[in-house]
């Protein structure tokens, strides 16, 4: 006999009125005379979670919201911009360029400090520039888990278009997900040709604006100043489209964006702050360094007393060097200064010890993960021809299935540099290189990192290790195997055990533990595995066609006589 349950005893244990319930019900199509009527147990449990999932979906829309509302009223703040390219392109140049026409000096005469990072006055409000360029202190400074860039400058010489360097920057901004400007720079040279950049641009998957795509280019000269006004006013379009905001009340928390140690002050610490405000003699945690802020200089040589979000500082009072991308938080006393960064350096000493012999991940340990549906890649070749090759085959391979996307981050020719393992690191990437050998500097850093560095001499070898990773990452997919039917033919009642289904095996065999599904009149009535079986009074793993057993079900003895027993297994589909 099976389980009711009665309408109006449901609704109480879900905590909801009688009415809402029958709404319910008739909504479902379920039958019912009056709210004291019963309904199957199985009905009872969809009606649960179904009450239980708007409940949860209801709870999850009401906290985003939340969170959206508790955004929108926090202040702006100035967005963080990074400025990279390749070498010699003039982001130096273009960094001072704004540094000395846009930077207010306090006073006549005022020097401006060279902090590691500076805010420039435009119409639009301030914009933080992080004063050293290149992809390497970006990527560093993400490596060790900190965003501190919101949006990437990519700087082209108009004269030389686009270089390797050029690829790599774009690829670092890229994997760090911020919004991405081209500055072509030099429009001021004879030489200068700014259209053949526009074009080289499609290279590196970015679509100008004047083509139709998205990617925001401003022709600018570091050296007469001529789209500076432009690439500013470009610069706060985006930050007005991606409208950033930071709660000043927050608890505080900054990051490091470098640190040096002067001889006369001691260390000086150039921090950011990304939410909360620093106070002098606050005491903050960065690392295995603490401080008790005794003075914060910004970029204009000024001494605040208080500091809110994304305002370049530089602190005094750090008893050694923080590293740059290195997490900063305020915490209440010397001595949780004391204890916090006394915990981190004994953890760190620990781990050293528990890491010496540790190898690193293999291509191996990277097969068995099926975490994340993702591939990254980053190529080396030996000739433009191979690296396209390659890239051919993977688009291909990653076009046959749609679970896993796999991401070439970057293909140059030329062997694995340590630029690649920085970014491999943080971009969770394996590099592959193909008819090029890494130096043995780089193959010993890639060990020490723990990142996957593999080098080819056949193409064949290199897409097999691509299909291994895409299979490693596709969730496996099960399917219903049927192993055989027993037909139930009288139920044998055991007192103070319940029934057995004695049964004859029409087809196939029951196997002890198996999943079973029994069958009446065509409709499943109940769904569990097979928990005994038995040859008269043995018990045994399996029984085969033309045979008579006894089973029992998990769960379920109600049978009867003419019942079908359906036997499965669930059977991995292999990939293809
Ligand atoms: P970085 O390596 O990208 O930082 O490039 P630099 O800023 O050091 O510039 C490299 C060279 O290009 C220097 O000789 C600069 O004077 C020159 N340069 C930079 N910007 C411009 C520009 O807009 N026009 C011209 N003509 N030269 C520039």
């Amino acid at each position: 006999m099976s389980e009711k349950v009665r309408i109006y005893e449901l609704a109480k244990t879900l905590s909801l009125e009688t009415k809402e319930m029958l709404a319910i019900l008739d909504e479902m199509g379920v039958e019912y005379k009056s709210h004291s009527s019963t309904i199957e147990v199985e009905t009872a449990d969809t009606i649960r979670q179904l009450v239980e999932e708007n409940r949860a979906e209801a709870a999850e829309k009401e906290k985003s919201e939340a969170e959206a509302a508790y955004k929108a009223s926090l202040p702006s703040r100035a967005p963080v911009v990074t400025i990279m390219g390749h070498v010699d392109h003039g982001k130096t140049s273009l960094l001072d360029y704004i540094r000395n026409t846009k930077v207010a000096s306090r006073e006549a005469g005022g020097i401006t400090q060279h902090i590691g990072a500076y805010q420039a006055q435009t119409p639009n409000g301030l914009i933080t520039f992080l004063d050293t360029p290149g992809h390497e202190a970006f990527t560093t400074i993400r490596q060790r888990g900190a965003n501190a860039t919101d949006i990437a400058i990519i700087v082209v010489a108009a004269d030389d278009s686009i270089m390797p360097q050029t690829r790599e920057a774009v690829a670092h901004a890229k994997a760090a997900n911020v919004p991405i400007i081209v500055a072509i720079n030099k429009i001021d040279l004879a030489s200068a040709n700014p259209d053949k950049v526009m074009q080289d641009l499609m290279q590196v998957e970015l679509i100008p604006e004047a083509y139709g795509g998205e990617t925001i280019t401003v022709n600018v000269s570091a050296h007469t100043g001529e789209g500076v006004d432009t690439l500013l006013e470009m610069i706060s379009l985006v930050a007005e489209i991606e409208d950033y905001r930071a709660d000043p009340e927050a608890e505080s928390s900054a990051i490091v964006i470098e640190s040096i140690l002067d001889k006369q002050a001691g260390v000086l610490a150039t921090v950011l702050t990304q939410a909360g405000t620093l106070r002098v003699g606050d005491y903050i945690v960065s690392g295995e360094q603490w401080a008790k802020i005794r003075a914060m200089i910004d970029y204009t040589g000024k001494r605040l007393k208080e500091v809110g979000p994304a305002v370049p500082v530089q602190i005094l009072g750090f008893s050694g060097q923080p590293l740059a991308g290195d997490l900063v938080e305020a915490v209440s006393s010397e001595k949780m200064a004391k204890a916090l960064t006394e915990s981190r350096i004994e953890d760190r000493e620990q781990n050293t010890k528990d890491m010496s012999g540790n190898q690193g991940i293999t291509l191996d340990d990277l097969f068995n993960t099926v975490t994340v549906a993702k591939v990254n890649l980053i190529l080396r070749a030996d000739t433009q021809g191979s690296l396209e090759a390659i890239k051919g085959v993977i688009a291909t391979e990653s076009e046959s299935t749609e679970e896993v996307d796999v991401e070439v981050l970057l293909a140059t020719v030329g062997a694995p540099t340590e630029a690649d393992l920085l970014l491999a690191g943080t971009a969770d990437a394996t590099v592959m290189s193909f008819g090029v050998n890494p130096a043995g500097s780089v193959v010993k850093a890639a060990e020490k990192q723990g990142i996957a560095l593999k080098s080819y001499k056949i193409i064949y070898n290199l897409i097999e290790d691509v299909q291994k990773m895409i299979k490693g990452q596709i969730e496996p997919e099960f399917e219903e195997q049927v192993l055989g039917h027993a037909e139930v033919r009288m139920v044998i009642s055991i007192p103070k055990q319940g029934n057995i289904a004695g049964s004859y095996v029409t087809d196939g065999v029951i196997k002890r533990g198996a999943k079973a599904r029994l069958m009446r009149r065509g409709e499943e009535i109940h769904n569990s595995s097979v928990s005994q079986l038995k040859r008269f009074k043995d018990d045994v793993r399996e029984v085969g066609t033309n045979f008579e057993c006894g089973i029992n079900l998990v769960d379920y003895d109600s049978f009867e006589e003419g019942d079908i027993i359906e036997v499965f297994e669930m059977v991995e589909v292999p990939a293809i």
